[in-house]
């Protein structure tokens, strides 16, 4: 009996989406990991723990543990029903900026539905911007950072955002309630994490006070002082340079523009623009440009608009799903165009994190390994007996078995 329902009128369309589905990959065990919090072998591909389990369900085995796996596990298309087609082209529209009332209308899918997968997209991006991005240890040179003012329903948030200067790349964003010193702290923690160890490094900021100390608090290493024992100095990088771009406005005109440093020496800050390409003077020209990007494809951002956010999750989940794909999907312009002609290029490229633009399906079906099994510390007083050796097979306890004895040669 055919079930009835309110997504009938539109079964033609999802037919055609769903045939696509059938053209499985190959099942490869070799590229396969254990995603098994308590196994030994967890995270780790090329051990030859992995089997197929089962090939009509896409299930593997680990050898090791013995506990099964779906091939969708720990992607973002994990426990969904729903065609990955279907999925991952109303995932691209929502990367685009569509709004979400759009697609409803236009797939015939629940509000709910959408929101589920945009929530369930954004929070996967987040976990592949800190598997990847966080762990580049990138050569910075040059950051800019700044903070979006966000008009929702009945809600003002203010949302930071920061980014690489030479390679475009977004390095992260803070979605907050206030704009307080927690922002600016989380902000600069962000841009810490995805730096290499202390280098030279130039940060350009507008004229809000919060930024020089978070900056300052943020780009800190330990220096012992004294020999022995005691506690080590905190000492800011000696190559930090703070850049202050102070904007004056008459009547939505941008009349005065002061430059300053908060931090450092101008030569040094003027050394690394000139390394990062990012302009002859001190400016906050990048950020602002990808303030504009965040405007236009995250949809609750639009000015004046009638789909603004509900709550704070929603443009949390939204700016990571923009910012991933910002990062890994789409080709930059200015990255592209090279001297023998253009070839596509994503900011991920330029800084040496991937080979390739990613596909969207391909970043919601990336696989994020869990962190390496360590072995558990060894707790209390210690061993005084030695320690058994798994490796010498045990005697056998008791009187033997008649069944043994016949076959036993010693
Ligand atoms: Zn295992």
């Amino acid at each position: 009996m055919k079930k009835e329902g309110g997504l009938e009128k539109s079964d033609e369309h999802r037919h055609d989406v769903s045939m696509q589905t059938h053209t499985k990959e190959p099942m490869n065990t070799s590229l396969q990991f254990c995603p098994t919090l308590t196994c030994s072998a967890r995270g780790q591909t090329g051990q030859g723990n992995i089997r197929v389990h089962d090939r009509g369900r896409e299930r593997y085995r680990c050898r090791l543990c013995g506990h099964t796996f779906a091939a969708r596990r720990g992607t973002m298309l994990e426990g969904l029903g729903k065609p990955t087609e279907l999925i991952v082209t109303v995932v691209t529209l929502l990367a685009y900026g569509c709004p979400l009332q759009a697609i409803v209308h236009a797939y015939g899918l629940d509000e709910r539905t959408v929101a589920n997968w945009r929530d369930r997209a954004g929070s996967h991006c987040q976990r592949v911007h800190h598997a990847i991005i966080e762990q580049g240890s990138l050569d910075l040179v040059h950051v800019q950072a700044d903070e979006i003012r966000v008009k929702g329903r009945s809600l003002i948030a203010w949302m930071g955002l920061s980014m690489m200067v030479s390679t475009r790349l977004w390095l992260g964003g803070v979605v907050s309630r206030t704009r307080d010193t927690a922002l600016a702290d989380g902000m600069m923690t962000q841009v810490r994490a995805c730096s290499q160890a202390v280098c030279a490094l130039l940060v350009c900021t507008d004229g809000w006070a919060a930024y020089p100390n978070s900056i300052r608090r943020a780009f800190r290493e330990k220096v012992k002082e004294t020999a022995g024992r005691g506690r080590a100095r905190l000492h800011v990088w000696s190559e930090l340079c703070i850049a202050t771009v102070i904007k004056r406005a008459e009547k939505k005109r941008v009349v005065e523009v002061t430059r300053q440093m908060s931090y450092g020496c101008v030569e040094q800050a003027e050394l690394l623009m000139k390394q990062s390409r990012g302009g002859t003077v001190l400016n906050t020209a990048y950020i602002e440009r990808l303030n504009g990007t965040m405007r236009e494809r995250l949809a609750a951002l639009t000015r004046k608009c009638r789909h603004a956010a509900h709550r704070l999750g929603a443009l949390h989940t939204g700016m990571y799903l923009i910012g991933c794909t910002y990062n890994f999907c789409f080709a930059h312009d200015e990255l592209s165009c090279g001297q023998d002609g253009w070839h596509a290029c994503t900011p991920a490229m330029a800084s040496g994190l991937t080979d390739h633009v990613w596909s969207v399906a391909e970043l919601m079906g990336y696989r994020l390994a869990p962190p390496p099994w360590v072995e558990p510390k060894r707790r209390g007083r210690p061993r005084t007996r030695p320690i058994f050796e798994d490796t010498k097979p045990k005697r056998p306890r008791g009187r033997p078995r008649k069944m043994t004895v016949s076959s036993f040669t010693c």
